[in-house]
């Protein structure tokens, strides 16, 4: 590593992070969420409402984005928010909602657990369970995902570095859980233009650096439905093994994150756009089959 600390993938002095390092699973990892492959050369989108609000309203969501091609449902049940007054999310009632309209799409579920006296109730019915970007520090949370054995997915920090990232993760590998996925969701810069600035090279170094699967989440990235299109594309051709998206039947309507929200409709052109891109970059569509399979089989 010429000079370097072997576990130090900034190349700055770091005795913490080793077990996420791409020397130490140099094929990369995969991670199984129920049929789907997060990881491999098939692209994973999962997408959903930011927080489940109600039977209507999740069964449509999940409707357009399963017709549209999403590979996973999300859906918010315990919501992090800025303001304590603001809507908190629905809670337990909410999760077996989402489970519900996950298994009528044929669609895994990912959801986000904020405190470990939660992780019981999560990690029995969630597929993938999600740390949101205000607990990517939450070491304890992170102590006891690692005691799981259910796939993660650790969202970066607000104002995290890369290195606090990967070694947030390293509290979960170190724990045995190796089912972890990263999600760049955007950091706060001096810009202010757009909710987050979306830090894709910190996708490429994850991906070169690490051996963990890299999911892209444009929504909390820009804030702005018309740069999710752009900016998945981007995320895509940049080597993310995934999207996480959200989409609401009525954005203007949504009793979180509506402004950013997408709309079904630009959900489904955008999973058209998806694959053009992808292939140029020898990726394609998660599909249970591999896309051959599924050419042939027309
Ligand atoms: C979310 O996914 O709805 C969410 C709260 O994201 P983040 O933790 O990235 O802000
Ligand atoms: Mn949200």
């Amino acid at each position: 590593m010429g000079g370097q600390q072997p576990d130090d993938p900034a190349g700055r002095r770091d005795p913490g992070a080793h077990r996420v390092l791409r020397a130490a699973r140099p094929a990369g990892t995969r991670v199984q969420v129920g049929t789907v492959e997060v990881g491999g050369p098939g692209f994973v989108v999962m997408a959903g409402p930011c927080a489940v609000e109600g039977t209507e309203q999740l069964e449509l969501a999940a409707r357009a984005v399963a017709q549209a091609g999403a590979h996973l449902l999300r859906g918010g049940v315990f919501k992090p928010r800025t303001s304590p007054y603001a809507f908190q999310g629905m809670g337990e009632p909410g999760l077996k909602l989402l489970v519900d309209a996950g298994r009528r799409h044929g669609l895994p579920i990912i959801s986000e657990v904020m405190e470990t006296e939660q992780l019981p109730l999560m990690a029995q019915h969630a597929d993938i369970l999600q740390v949101g970007a205000r607990n990517m520090q939450n070491f304890g949370l992170l102590r006891a995902l690692g005691k799981l054995r259910k796939p993660v997915l650790l969202k970066r920090g607000l104002s995290a570095t890369v290195q606090e990232w990967l070694n947030a993760a390293e509290y979960i590998l170190a724990g045995g859980n190796e089912q972890v996925m990263l999600c760049e969701r955007g950091i706060r810069t001096f810009e202010t233009a757009m909710r987050n600035t979306l830090d894709l090279a910190a996708v490429a170094w994850a991906k070169e650096r690490t051996h963990l699967p890299v999911i892209v989440d444009p929504s909390h990235a820009t804030g702005i439905p018309s740069l999710i299109t752009p900016m998945s594309l981007a995320a895509a051709a940049c080597g993310a093994d995934g999207l996480l998206i959200e989409v609401h039947p009525r954005p203007e309507q949504a009793l979180c994150d509506g402004q950013q929200a997408m709309s079904p409709g630009d959900f489904a052109t955008l999973m058209q756009r998806l694959p053009g891109v992808l292939a140029t970059v020898d990726r394609h569509l998660w599909t249970p089959a591999g896309p051959a399979q599924i050419a042939g089989a027309r």
